[in-house]
């Protein structure tokens, strides 16, 4: 990890669950965090759970807004000189159905939200992240937070919009490693797929599902371990789940 010590990761939806142990873990390993979130006054009070030498700075941004995204990667290209780490991490569901066949349809809002917090920001900050990198000649990392339920249709109810999106993050991150390496470029592209985590995600009307989970910081782990390989090794995709978690 020491080749990171000091380097700029970028983390969206920094203020819950996930995000926030991940950016707790890169400012223990000595990263300069910037935690991206509409709730940024969440990810303020992370800076105090920090142990390591490296730091974690709040940025509001709304990730479904293009102009959001492209106001908040200049101000963080001028204040920290470049982008070495990028963790698409944000992420909503809204558990209902597709369409009113069942009895408790997604609201049009909620479809498109999906789709532009999961896919559209999630594209259009790596856009960002990687010009920053091509711009300093960097081999960065992007990390993206995926789900299983990218690689398969759980037999859930109420999951099913929010799986499109995932298998959007599956389809992308193959066609970025796809890109990158038809240019030449050693950036490094990182699909994490986690099973059930225990976060707000993880509850249904505040009351947490009943089924064996995972805790954020085994993530934050797992994103700690594929940027500490060495440069010429790059893990595509990892699935990460709690000891007797069932595909469901
Ligand atoms: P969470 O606790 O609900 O956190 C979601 C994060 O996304 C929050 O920080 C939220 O910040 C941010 N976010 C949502 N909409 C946003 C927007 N428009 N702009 C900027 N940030 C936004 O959920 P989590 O479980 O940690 O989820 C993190 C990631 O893990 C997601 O991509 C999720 O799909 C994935 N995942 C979760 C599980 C699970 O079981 N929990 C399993 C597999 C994958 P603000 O509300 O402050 O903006």
């Amino acid at each position: 990890m020491e080749r990171w010590s000091g380097k700029t990761a970028v983390v969206t939806g920094a203020s819950s669950g996930i995000g926030a142990a991940i950016s707790v873990k890169l400012a223990d390993a000595g990263l300069r965090v910037v935690g991206l979130a509409r709730s940024s006054h969440l990810v303020d009070q992370l800076h105090a759970k920090v142990k390591g030498v490296g730091s974690i700075t709040s940025l509001k941004c709304d990730i479904s807004k293009p102009e959001d995204i492209t106001s908040t990667f200049q101000s963080i290209e001028q204040k920290f000189d470049g982008i070495h780490v990028l963790v698409n991490n944000a992420g909503v569901i809204y558990p209902a159905h597709i369409t009113d066949i069942g009895d408790s349809p997604m609201s049009n809002d909620e479809v498109i939200s999906t789709l532009d917090v999961n896919v559209k920001g999630m594209i259009l900050c790596t856009r960002h992240a990687v010009a920053s990198m091509k711009k300093q000649n960097f081999n960065g990392h992007i990390i993206n937070i995926n789900s299983v339920a990218g690689h398969y249709i759980p037999f859930l109810p109420n999951t099913n919009v929010y799986s499109a999106s995932k298998h959007a993050v599956t389809a992308f991150t193959k066609a970025l490693i796809n890109e990158l390496a038809q240019f030449g470029s050693s950036i490094k592209v990182t699909s994490i797929s986690p099973g059930l985590v225990r976060t707000k995600m993880a509850q249904r009307d505040g009351v947490e599902i009943d089924l064996p989970m995972l805790e954020p910081s085994d993530i934050a782990d797992t994103v700690h371990y594929v940027l500490s390989t060495p440069p010429t090794v790059n893990i595509t995709e990892l699935t990460v789940q709690r000891v007797s978690e069932k595909r469901i």
